[in-house]
């Protein structure tokens, strides 16, 4: 792609509600649009980061066993009506009428709607465990939208449901789903802190809010440090592995608001190994039992003859909300650095443009076409401006590899930047005679 040709309107002015980096950067880069207060468009370069994201929490979930199916948007009042949920909901729920005078409602989530499904559909233990997700646009009324996609009103979540016979089983369901999301976030370089949270009234120990520290997060977090010593390569996908890897995760303290004691936490954990800031929830793992399977009367055929409601968990992720997350803990001193595997572009080729001359041009272009026909998604920067607006422009784009064409390249030299960690621009190599004509 040309830059001249892609549709990035970069803005300089900021709505006043701008508040936090992610929110400023998405619109100052042209990623996101505000459509109405809490909804907005996603634009070329927001889309594409958000579809990679999609794709690895996708692969992930399937690499589980979990099954990609599609919900509608739209759901019916009736199902919410038979699980007592549409009048708690509240007005967080957009409820809307058609022109036969139907209920309908805009999912805010659907467990209801998925029970449903698998209620009319299976109805032998043989036929269990399931596991089965979408990934679909959900609309929360939020009383108060702000920072941008971060907590808006319509947003994009994958929401997984699993389906067992008993709880232990269900147990082990939770447990693949708690390995998934480790491994979502790692390949989306996030640090993610599986945090236990509250169950309600189903008490147990089965609900975790995975956190990524921000400042600008708006849940507490309380976690002893140690927790990131946890290796992932250390557990293999078997149900004992599993097992082992939650318990190992639960013996760290890391918990959420609600299960907070602080004399607890004093006492636990060493000064200096206690994390008390604030995090930013990005997914959220819960076992409910029958929950709603009772209620909507999900039963199966037990193997002694009897009827049983199926034990049911909920696991949802948010992937828009993941865009606006991997900007606070990735921006730092003006400069952005997406990880590589959701960067909008690979590579960005940086010519230094002079009108009477097009020498750079034409090389960034012959690096362009080599590049295309390896199949990398490069973004060829062929705006004639100057060169420190150019770089300016690509700190805030934040594309990991940059080749620059300037200066420093003459000849058969091109200079070749990777951003690093620490927001330091880091020149890593100079590749030598890799356009020799
Ligand atoms: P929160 O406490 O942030 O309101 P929640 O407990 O209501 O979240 P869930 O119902 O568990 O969230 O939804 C699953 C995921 O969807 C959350 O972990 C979060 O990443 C995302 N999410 C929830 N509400 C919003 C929102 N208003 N805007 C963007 N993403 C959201
Ligand atoms: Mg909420």
């Amino acid at each position: 792609m040309f830059l001249s040709k892609l549709f990035l309107p970069l803005t300089k002015d900021l709505p006043a509600d701008a508040k936090i980096k992610s929110h400023q950067l998405m619109l100052r880069t042209g990623m996101i649009k505000q459509s109405a207060a809490g909804i907005y468009s996603w634009l070329p370069l927001g889309f594409k980061v958000m579809k990679k994201i999609e794709q690895i929490v996708r692969e992930e979930q399937n690499k589980i066993g979990a099954q990609e199916m599609l919900m509608p948007t739209i759901q019916s009042a009736d199902i919410w009506k038979e699980s007592g949920r549409y009048n708690d909901y509240g007005e967080e729920m957009l409820r809307i009428k058609d022109r036969q005078g139907r209920e309908m409602l805009y999912g805010p989530t659907n467990e209801e709607l998925i029970t449903e499904i698998f209620r009319s559909s299976i109805k032998s233990y043989k036929s269990l465990p399931q596991m089965l997700y979408h990934i679909q646009w959900k609309f929360r009324d939020e009383i108060r939208p702000r920072f941008g996609i971060m907590r808006c009103r319509e947003f994009y979540m994958k929401d997984a449901y699993s389906f067992d016979l008993d709880e232990d089983q269900a147990k082990q369901s939770y447990n693949k789903m708690f390995y998934s999301y480790l491994h979502t976030f790692k390949r989306l370089e996030l640090e993610a802190i599986p945090m236990a949270a509250d169950t309600g009234p189903i008490g147990g120990d089965l609900s975790h809010e995975f956190i990524i520290l921000a400042e600008t997060g708006e849940s507490n977090v309380y976690a002893d440090k140690n927790i990131f010593k946890i290796k992932l390569e250390d557990y293999k996908f078997d149900n004992n592995s599993l097992e082992k890897m939650r318990n190992d995760f639960s013996s760290y303290y890391a918990v959420t608001d609600e299960k907070f004691k602080k004399e607890e936490f004093e006492k636990k954990i060493k000064k200096e190994n206690q994390i008390l800031t604030k995090g930013i929830e990005v997914g959220h793992i819960f076992y409910f039992g029958d929950k709603y399977s009772k209620p909507l009367n999900c039963l199966v055929d037990h193997p002694d003859g009897k009827k049983v409601a199926v034990k049911m968990g909920s696991y949802g992720i948010g992937v828009s909300r993941l865009v606006g997350a991997i900007i606070e803990a990735k921006f730092t001193n003006e400069i952005m650095k997406w990880p590589k595997s959701v960067s909008p572009f690979e590579v960005v080729l940086i010519p230094s443009i002079n009108k009477n001359n097009t020498e750079n041009l034409e090389k960034a272009l012959k690096i362009y076409r080599q590049l295309k026909s390896e199949n990398i998604d490069v973004l060829l920067d062929d705006v004639d401006e100057n060169i420190s607006a150019k770089f300016k422009k690509h700190d805030l784009l934040g594309i990991p590899y940059q080749i620059i064409i300037g200066s420093k390249s003459e000849g058969d030299n091109l200079e070749f930047k990777e951003i690093g960690h620490n927001a330091i621009m880091q020149t890593l190599n100079k590749i030598i005679n890799t356009i020799k004509n």
